[in-house]
């Protein structure tokens, strides 16, 4: 068995087990490459749990065009969370449209209303949650633990795919005919809002691209810090 089998092999353990011991489970999908590769591994086998993703209103047509491509592709419409029209009116009235490139603050204020209030309302009821994240792909996912206790919301949260590399998305991609965005094919390794995001150069870090503007310390949007920090509890293994 390779190392990538190994890998591919837990996390598959990994997902039965949610579905098998943490029902109802639901997987929080941004449509970008790892979550495609959860969504494959989910559909494919047909485990009993929903996907999700927040449509916070400004995100690339790019991206939105992966709901199709899913449908198309498993049959399966992926669930879509907005944001409350009301907080969103009232702060483009109170700061304009763009506000969030004034300072952290604002941009974690848009965050909260497009992204972590919609979260929040998707995740409440179920008994776990699940995430693309990865522990190379920035300086604040160092720590990242496949299973985390999420006191915030009441729940376990899993990162099945921590220990997987770049390279590994990738060739379970192009192995297994998955659809992706077409952006990471325009520099963009990781998608999040069209305004917050844009294509990286050459050896730049892979989140390099989001919220540029800012420190890469701050650079989260408020779903996966509880408290500041991750909490660890154990890693789940084949
Ligand atoms: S990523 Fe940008 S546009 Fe999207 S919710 Fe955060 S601040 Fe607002």
């Amino acid at each position: 068995m390779s190392d990538f089998d190994t890998v591919l092999a837990s996390t598959r353990t990994t997902l039965e087990r949610i579905a098998a011991d943490f029902s109802p489970a639901v997987f929080a999908s941004s449509l970008a490459a790892e979550d495609m590769v959860l969504t494959d591994l989910i559909l494919r086998t047909k485990l009993p749990i929903t996907i999700f993703t927040l449509e916070t209103g400004r995100l690339h047509k790019e991206t939105l065009s992966m709901l199709d491509r899913i449908r198309e592709q498993y049959g399966y419409n992926i669930a879509q969370h907005k944001p409350d029209p009301a907080a969103v009116e009232a702060y483009v009235a109170a700061h304009g449209l763009n506000a969030f490139y004034d300072s952290v603050e604002m941009r974690k204020e848009c965050c909260r209303i497009r992204k972590v209030d919609p979260l929040n309302r998707a995740l409440a009821g179920n008994a776990a949650w699940i995430t693309g994240q990865r522990r190379a792909q920035s300086t604040t996912r160092v720590e990242l633990a496949v299973q985390e206790d999420d006191p915030a919301h009441g729940m376990q949260k899993f990162n099945p795919l921590a220990d997987w590399s770049e390279e590994d998305i990738w060739n379970y991609i192009r192995s297994n005919g998955v659809p992706y965005n077409p952006l990471h094919d325009k520099g963009y390794p990781s998608i999040g809002c069209e305004p917050c995001t844009r294509a990286i150069q050459p050896g730049e870090d892979i989140r390099a691209g989001r919220w540029w503007w800012e420190q890469p310390e701050s650079k989260e949007c408020g779903l996966h810090v509880v408290d500041g920090k991750l909490v660890r509890i154990k890693s789940v293994q084949a």
